[in-house]
């Protein structure tokens, strides 16, 4: 069963689960990161990386994020061509940089 990312990757998104995925199957996804359902190989590497408990395995999601599940998963079924998540250190460069997707994304959520 694959691992989803939930709610409180919101506003956060450090990309430090990206450091440690053995098949990179993290990607873009917004407001927050998504995990391929099918290249997922559920080793559960990036769940202790993150620092908000974002990450569950599919049958663990609490209740309240269930919906989740399909938002991880859907945008694959939308489109191939979903662009991978960064590195962590490369993220965090680009969100020093003005005018970049990540420096407008903490300005969204107050942290720029
Ligand atoms: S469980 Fe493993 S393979 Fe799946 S996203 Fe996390 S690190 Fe990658
Ligand atoms: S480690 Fe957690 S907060 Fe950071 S990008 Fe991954 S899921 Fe989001």
């Amino acid at each position: 069963m694959p691992f989803v990312v939930t709610e409180p990757c919101i506003g956060v998104k450090d990309h430090a689960c990206v450091d440690v995925c053995p098949v990179d199957c993290i990607y873009e996804g917004g407001e927050l990161l998504l995990i391929h359902p099918e290249e997922c190989i559920d080793c559960g590497a990036c769940v202790p990386e993150c620092p908000v408990d974002a990450i569950f395995e599919v049958s663990t999601v609490p209740a309240q994020w269930k919906g989740y599940i399909a938002a991880n998963a859907d945008p694959f079924r939308a489109s191939a061509d979903r662009p991978r998540a960064i590195l962590r250190e490369r993220w965090e460069v680009l969100r020093g940089q003005e005018g970049s997707p990540a420096h407008r994304y903490y300005q969204r959520h107050g942290k720029a």
